[in-house]
């Protein structure tokens, strides 16, 4: 399947099941802006949970966090957000497309058309480097999106983010921001967490929740999106064991990956260049999934020092550092960041499962999704509507749902009834039959194996369970 397709079928998909639709669709929809259907906000419950339980249940030193979503303004002075948080911009005075200026020359550099528009001086490995921007003759490009040359306005610096207003009154004293990114809420909680909670170095915290950035290029489908969320995780440590966590952390994130069902040809580590850093981190590394449009973050683990613990103690004047009561030592801990995505984690479960195939001369569309994650957990569904089938079937279906949300539909073909849970991601079919009036067993088939076997009613919620427990 080519790839482009494989996105227009699950953008498809989403609409036509119910996972994902276009927000204010009967006002015509607002660019780049989801809703989530039934099924979508299962799964992405689902993904919330597996995060949470994966970096706090099961961990002894990191617990959790929900700071609001607006935040005092000094937060993202002191963050680096009010100064830094910009990306240069470019506009096609002929045709409106507006671009980031770094886009362009990744994308010139491509074709190797940079040279004829610049002094050529670019140095190899700078890209991203604001100085370039500089010697790119911006107004001699032609448009990437309408060809016309001498339209392209020169880069202007644009803050990605969203203000609004606190009471009544809309002046700069009562301006407030979206968060960009949830992480600053951890920080600034840093000392209530140490000092309710006991906790000791190393310790994490962590949190899930919307985030904000006005995007100048939104876009494939809900990869990139103005209104997002992440799980973050905030690692403290002794600075001296920065290094050492952080390639702890990219490793057993890496690994999460895996374990969530994601092939992993399609994942890959990349290291950030000295001109990619952020201007907080020392070192990092994206986990990297190859979209049907190209290879493109998932998640950022950074290396962030202590210049978060350290601007906000100087922006607030409270003392931010770490007591370590066996050496007595004061010092400000390094804190070691993981930042995932949950909506791009979401895609990426989507696009990674997507796979046809044709059973018994039938075109069948299958999500690969890991039970654990699975909107649906099984189908239940009687072979005839009568007879007292479909009531053994409501029964069984009643006591699975103590271990996970099940659907049952009664009519129609059966292999379409399972076709339909097929693309969905719902792992199993239980089918209740007249051999089940004689022996209380029942059909169990694996959406992925297609292997069908009997398996009595008693035992199914637990075997059910435990299948679920260890996905
Ligand atoms: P990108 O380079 O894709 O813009 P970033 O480097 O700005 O991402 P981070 O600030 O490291 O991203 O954010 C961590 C994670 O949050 C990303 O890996 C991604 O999964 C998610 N994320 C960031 N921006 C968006 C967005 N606009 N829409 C959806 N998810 C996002």
């Amino acid at each position: 399947m080519a790839s482009q397709n494989v996105m227009d079928k699950v953008v498809s998909l989403c609409k036509r099941r119910g996972f994902v639709f276009q927000s204010s669709e009967i006002y015509g929809g607002l660019a780049s802006i989801w809703d989530y259907g039934p099924l979508g906000i299962a799964l992405k419950n689902n993904l919330a949970n597996y995060w949470w339980r994966e970096m706090t249940q099961l961990h002894d030193n990191i617990v959790g966090l929900d700071a609001s979503i607006l935040m005092h303004p000094q937060v993202w002075k002191a963050s680096g957000h009010v100064d830094g948080f910009v990306d240069p911009l470019v506009d096609c005075k002929n045709c409106k497309a507006r671009f980031k200026a770094q886009d362009l020359i990744k994308q010139w550099k491509n074709k190797k058309k940079l040279a004829a528009i610049s002094d050529g001086e670019i140095e190899e490995g700078r890209e991203g480097d604001l100085t370039e921007l500089g010697k790119v003759r911006w107004q001699e490009a032609a448009c990437p999106s309408c060809g016309t040359s001498g339209n392209l306005t020169s880069p202007r610096l644009f803050n990605l983010m969203l203000k609004t207003f606190l009471g009544p009154v809309e002046e700069s004293a009562a301006v407030v921001y979206l968060r960009p990114e949830t992480a600053q809420g951890i920080y600034v909680n840093y000392l209530n967490v140490l000092n309710t909670s006991r906790m000791k170095l190393p310790f994490g915290i962590a949190q899930i929740g919307k985030a904000f950035r006005n995007e100048i290029t939104p876009g494939n489908f809900i990869f990139r999106t103005r209104e997002f969320e992440q799980m973050e995780m905030q690692f403290f440590v002794r600075p001296e064991e920065g290094t050492e966590w952080l390639a702890k952390w990219r490793d057993k994130r890496f690994e999460y990956y895996k374990k969530l069902g994601i092939r992993e040809e399609k994942l890959r580590l990349h290291q950030h260049t000295p001109q990619e850093l952020a201007h907080y981190a020392e070192d990092a590394y994206d986990i990297e999934y190859e979209f049907p449009f190209g290879w493109q973050e998932i998640e950022g683990i950074h290396n962030r020092t202590s210049f978060d613990l350290k601007r906000h103690q100087e922006f607030s004047g409270k003392e931010l550092s770490y007591m370590d009561e066996e050496s007595k030592e004061r010092f400000t801990p390094f804190i070691i960041e993981t930042s995932s995505g949950l909506n791009r984690t979401l895609l990426t479960c989507l696009v990674d499962g997507y796979y046809e195939d044709t059973q018994d001369g039938e075109a069948r569309t299958v999500l690969r999704l890991s039970p654990a994650i699975a909107p649906i957990k099984a189908g239940v569904f009687s072979l005839v509507k009568k007879d007292g089938l479909p009531e053994i079937a409501d029964q069984l279906a009643n006591d699975l749902r103590r271990v996970g949300t099940v659907f049952t539909d009664h009519s129609g073909s059966i292999g379409r009834r399972y076709r339909r849970m097929d693309e969905v991601g719902t792992p199993w079919g239980i089918t209740v039959d007249y051999q089940t009036k004689e022996d209380l067993t029942v059909t169990l088939r694996d959406r992925d194996s297609l292997e069908q076997s009997r398996v009595t009613i008693a035992e199914l919620p637990a075997m059910i369970a435990a299948k679920i427990a260890s996905a």
